[in-house]
């Protein structure tokens, strides 16, 4: 089945005038595994729509599906932790809490799902090794540098080992170079975890490299074929 599904999903903002759905009547399904990426001009809705697959957001109609769980039949704690469990979240900037280590950073959705301390501590130096940052475990987001705060926020993103991985342009703020190493490390662990991805960009090289590309536009979303991207 589909690691994240959403069904005749739309949205309207209540503020404005005009309460337009940004879309209405969205359906996606995300197997396991699957890279799908999400090109749209800026306003499409692309943000909008990662939302609220992650359950961050409400949606005005339809359904979204995480795990088979239909997130609004879910109380606020199920959601959270349903969320925490099944999804890694990757944003442009890196959100990570700027008081701690990389690895306290890395051990936080461990610790949240539940684990004991050295359980957390062992899987985070996993993925922080994976991402390359093995001699940078005890460094605050500050000590770091943007490329090395983006691996960090993708071994947070993996360590819980979701089905799928919802990124929000993680790529946006680096230079070119760093860009493409960072992009190339994620699908790497991405593909090695068989955790699924669903990647918001209007960087269409990197939409390329996924298995699939939708478009979001004027509130419907279309597959283009490989000489469409
Ligand atoms: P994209 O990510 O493709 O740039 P967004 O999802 O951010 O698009 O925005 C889609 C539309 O919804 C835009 O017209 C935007 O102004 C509007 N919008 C986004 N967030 C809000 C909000 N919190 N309240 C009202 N309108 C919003
Ligand atoms: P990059 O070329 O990846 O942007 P930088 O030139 O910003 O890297 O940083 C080089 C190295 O110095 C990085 O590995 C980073 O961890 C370290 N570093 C950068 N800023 C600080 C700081 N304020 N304190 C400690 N180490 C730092």
């Amino acid at each position: 089945g589909a690691v994240i599904e959403a069904r005749g999903l739309g949205k309207t903002y209540a503020e404005g005038s005009l309460r337009t759905p940004v879309f209405d009547g969205l359906d996606l399904a995300v197997a396991r595994g699957e890279t799908v990426a999400i090109l749209g001009a800026s306003g499409a809705g692309k943000s909008t729509l990662l939302h609220l697959l992650g359950g961050l957001d409400t949606p005005s109609a339809g359904e979204v599906y995480v795990d088979g769980q239909k997130m609004s039949a879910l109380s606020d704690a199920e959601r959270g932790r349903l969320r925490n469990r099944a999804l890694g979240f990757i944003y442009q900037f890196h959100h990570l809490l700027p008081e701690f280590t990389a690895l306290e950073n890395v051990m936080l959705p461990v610790v949240l799902g539940g684990a004991r301390v050295p359980q957390a501590e062992q899987k985070a130096r996993a993925l922080l090794d994976a991402v390359g940052l093995g001699h940078r475990m005890a460094h605050k987001p500050g000590e770091l540098s943007g490329g090395e705060r983006q691996r960090a926020a993708v071994a947070r993103a993996l360590v819980n080992r979701p089905g799928c991985v919802l990124g929000d342009e993680p790529t946006g703020n680096l230079d070119e170079k760093t860009a493409a190493t960072v992009f190339d490390l994620m699908l790497d662990l991405n593909r090695d975890q068989r955790t699924s991805l669903v990647l918001v960009t209007h960087d269409r090289r990197l939409a390329r490299r996924l298995d699939r590309v939708l478009e979001l536009h004027e509130g419907r979303l279309r597959e283009l074929a490989p000489d469409e991207v």
